[in-house]
C-alpha cells in the first residue's frame, strides 16, 4: 500500500473519508517555520495524502492559512477537517467562527466541521448551527471531538437518527482507554473514531517494545505506532509532521504489516483497558 492507495472509511452520511491524513496543531505559531510547514503539508499532498486536520485554535487561525497555502488549486482533491472552539459554539458564534475559518482556508466549504470539545454553550445551539451551515453548503458533515461516553449519549438524545461524522479523540498505544467502551459504541453506530496525537507527540517513540517490533520489521517506532492504529477498523489517523522526512516516514507506515506476534508483543507492553476509564485529553 502507498499514499496513492490510502484506504477510506464511510462517514454516517455516506460520504467517504481517507483513514490517514496530516494534523496541523502547533503550525502557524512561529513565522520563521511557516514556509517549512506549508512545504511539509504540500509534500504530503504531492505524495497522495488527501486529508488535513486543522482548527481555528491552531496558531490562532494561522494554521488554517497554512493549509490554504499548501492546498492551493487542489481544493477539490482534499478533505479538510476544521473545528470550532467551545467558547464560540453558540448558534450565532458557530456560524461566525465557520465563516472566519472559510475565509482563512480560502474555500467555500469545510468537509467535516467539529466541536473541538464540549464547553458551556448548550449543545443544542451548536447542533442547530451545524444544521444551518450544512443547509447552506458551508460544511458537508459535522462531528465532535473529545466527547466521552456521557457526551456521546447526550448527543444521541439531542440528534436522534443522526450520527456525528466522527468523534476525534486522543488514541494511541499508550492511551487505549476508549477501546473499553467509546470505540465499540462508535463502531456500533458507524461513527469513525479519529485518532489524534497518534504518536503521543513523540513521547512514546523511545519505548523498547516499539523499537523491538520495529527492528523485526525494518520500521521505525513511529511507523509501528501508526501501523497499529491504521489496522483498527473504523479508525482515522492524523499524525502531524512539520518536515518532509517526517511526512515520508509517517506515510510509509501504510506499508507496515503487523502480524499476530507483533500485536501480542504490543499488547503486553501496552495492555488494553480492563475497565472504563475517564477519557484522556491533551
Ligand atoms: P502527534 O501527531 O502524535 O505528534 C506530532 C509530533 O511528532 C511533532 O512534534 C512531530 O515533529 C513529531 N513527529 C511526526 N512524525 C514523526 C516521526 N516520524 N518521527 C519522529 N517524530 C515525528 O501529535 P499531535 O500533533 O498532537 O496530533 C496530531 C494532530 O491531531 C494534531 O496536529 C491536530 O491536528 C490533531 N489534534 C487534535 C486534538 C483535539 O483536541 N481534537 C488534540 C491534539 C491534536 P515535527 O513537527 O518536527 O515533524
Amino acid at each position: 500500500m502507498s499514499a496513492s492507495s490510502i484506504p477510506t472509511t464511510k462517514l454516517p452520511s455516506g460520504r467517504t473519508i481517507p483513514t490517514f491524513g496530516l494534523g496541523t496543531w502547533r503550525m502557524g505559531e512561529n513565522a520563521r517555520k511557516r514556509r517549512d510547514e506549508v512545504d511539509a503539508l504540500r509534500h504530503g499532498l504531492d505524495l497522495g495524502i488527501t486529508l488535513i486536520d486543522t482548527a481555528e485554535m491552531y496558531g490562532d487561525g494561522e494554521a488554517e492559512g497554512i493549509v490554504a497555502d499548501a492546498v492551493g488549486n487542489d481544493r477539490d482533491k482534499v478533505f479538510i477537517v476544521s473545528k470550532v472552539l467551545p467558547e464560540n459554539a453558540t448558534r450565532r458564534g458557530t456560524i461566525a467562527a465557520c465563516e472566519r475559518s472559510l475565509k482563512r482556508l480560502k474555500t467555500g466549504r469545510i468537509d467535516l466541521y467539529l466541536l473541538h470539545w464540549r464547553g458551556s454553550p448548550p449543545l443544542e445551539e451548536t447542533l442547530e448551527a451545524f444544521s444551518a451551515l450544512r443547509r447552506a453548503g458551508k460544511i458537508l458533515d459535522w462531528g465532535v471531538s473529545n466527547f466521552d461516553m456521557a457526551d456521546m449519549k447526550k448527543l444521541a438524545e439531542l440528534s436522534p437518527g443522526e450520527e456525528p461524522g466522527t468523534n476525534q479523540v486522543l488514541y494511541n498505544l499508550t492511551r487505549r482507554g476508549i477501546e473499553f467502551d467509546l470505540m465499540p459504541w462508535c463502531r456500533k453506530r458507524g461513527v469513525p473514531v479519529m485518532a489524534y496525537s497518534p504518536i503521543e507527540q513523540g513521547r512514546m517513540l523511545g519505548h523498547p517494545a516499539l523499537r523491538a517490533v520495529g527492528e523485526r520489521l525494518g520500521a521505525t517506532p513511529a511507523q509501528i505506532a501508526l501501523a497499529w492504529l491504521l489496522r483498527q477498523d473504523g479508525a482515522i489517523v492524523i499524525p502531524k509532521a512539520g518536515s518532509r522526512p517526517h511526512v515520508e516516514e509517517d506515510i510509509a507506515a501504510l506499508d507496515v504489516k503487523l502480524d499476530r506476534d507483533d500485536l501480542a508483543a504490543l499488547d503486553r507492553a501496552f495492555p488494553p483497558p480492563s475497565k472504563a476509564r475517564p477519557l484522556d485529553m491533551l
